[in-house]
């Protein structure tokens, strides 16, 4: 298996001596001390200013009176740990009138049904379920086919999986600004909070920067338009309820107390993305890493910096010691032999499972995860999505 690497850095990229990420990465740049952007944290004011602001939006809701319609506001409910907790602290704890609101997102296995049903018997909110299923695929196929954009912006690895998302949280924009609810809340981890815009002209814009006016048009008609042309007080506001824990957020109290209230009934894989598989297949196709870099990164950042370090990255476990250079280019090796036809199934598993297993997975989701990849192909076909490696 040791075959000469093509994701190794070459003399022309240099990787971060901290936390592994490379110079090629998108939106990472390393100084002559070999330390990237975010080790030496130059991104830093940008970020606290983005901080800021959402914390204040967040505040904002809270302290607002009761909406004038029916709901005080759209919450984005996908039936994970996550937002199950938030929900029930939105309702219980907050006293908001909820729009729990579903966006049936079709390459998600359905871990995350069961816990939703639990919700709707047990919290006091109005669940809806919205999907789109052709035009998230037409989307999708986009993404993947065409040519990445190049020089990368930060993200840009994730692009299939970030365009996923921005097409959902459009479709409960569009659906709070159909029924005058002033607030949308989203769940989104501090990492994505970061590097997410809160304010919704904005979220269109960008859209239409990514994907044109024509497609734009063929996805969402009208209405998109509609909104950006709009008085800023009939347009939603986006808040992020993670804001206010970013400090002390801890997976594995959220899971206790929803098992206590009887709102949880676990799954190691409860939001699995069918689409993993392929979302690595992009990101290696086009920046050379694996689609968690850099999640791994900063965890591997935190551990440096802070040898007690103990604490869980939000939502994704990594172990302590992670050789994540050489897992990262294996990983490759695997996925591209995969989309390429190549190989043995069987090698393919082994090495899948062992690599996942080195990122602290437990056999059985190893495994489970591993045989997701061997699919690749048939999955990149049903979608329409060219595997042209
Ligand atoms: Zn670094």
């Amino acid at each position: 298996m040791q075959q000469p690497d093509p994701h190794q850095a070459s003399e022309s990229t240099t990787a971060c001596r901290i936390c592994a990420l490379r110079s090629d990465h998108p939106g990472i740049t390393i100084d002559d001390q070999q330390i990237c952007n975010l080790c030496s944290l130059s991104q830093v004011e940008e970020l606290l200013d983005n901080y800021r602001y959402t914390s204040e939006v967040f505040a904002e809701f809270q302290a607002a009176a009761p909406a004038a319609g029916d709901y005080d506001c759209l919450f984005m409910y996908s039936g994970g740990k996550d937002s199950t907790y938030m929900l029930d602290l939105f309702v219980n704890e907050y006293g908001k009138q909820v729009l729990a609101y579903t966006f049936d997102v079709p390459f998600e296995s359905v871990h995350a049904a069961q816990n939703i049903a639990l919700a709707r018997e047990k919290i006091d909110a109005t669940f809806v379920v919205d999907a789109d299923d052709d035009n998230i695929k037409l989307m999708m196929r986009e993404v993947f086919n065409r040519p990445a954009p190049k020089p990368g912006r930060y993200l840009d690895e994730k692009l299939p999986c970030v365009s996923c998302r921005t097409f959902f949280v459009l479709k409960a924009i569009l659906w709070a600004y159909r029924e005058k609810i002033p607030y949308i809340a989203l769940c989104a981890d501090p990492q994505q909070i970061l590097t997410m815009e809160s304010n919704v002209r904005e979220v269109v814009r960008g859209f239409y920067k990514t994907f044109g006016e024509q497609l734009t048009g063929t996805l969402f008609g009208e209405q998109l338009e509609d909104l950006l042309f709009d008085e800023d007080e009939n347009l939603p506001k986006i808040v992020f309820p993670f804001i206010a824990m970013r400090h002390d957020y801890d997976p594995d109290r959220i899971v206790e107390v929803l098992r206590a209230k009887g709102l949880y009934e676990s799954s190691p894989l409860e939001t699995h993305c069918t689409l993993f598989p392929l979302l690595n297949y992009y990101s290696y196709k086009n920046w050379g890493c694996m689609f968690y870099k850099l999640n791994a990164s900063s965890h591997v950042r935190s551990v440096k910096r802070n040898a007690d370090y103990d604490r869980n990255t939000f939502s994704i476990k990594f172990p302590r010691s992670l050789d994540l250079g050489e897992v990262d280019a294996r990983l490759g090796e695997v996925v591209m032999a995969i989309a390429k036809g190549e190989g043995q199934r069987a090698d393919h598993e082994a090495e899948l499972v062992a690599l996942f297993q080195r990122m602290d997975a437990s056999e059985d989701a190893a495994r489970f995860v591993a045989r997701s990849f061997l699919d690749m192909r048939s999955v990149a076909s049903e979608l329409g999505i060219r595997l042209d490696t």
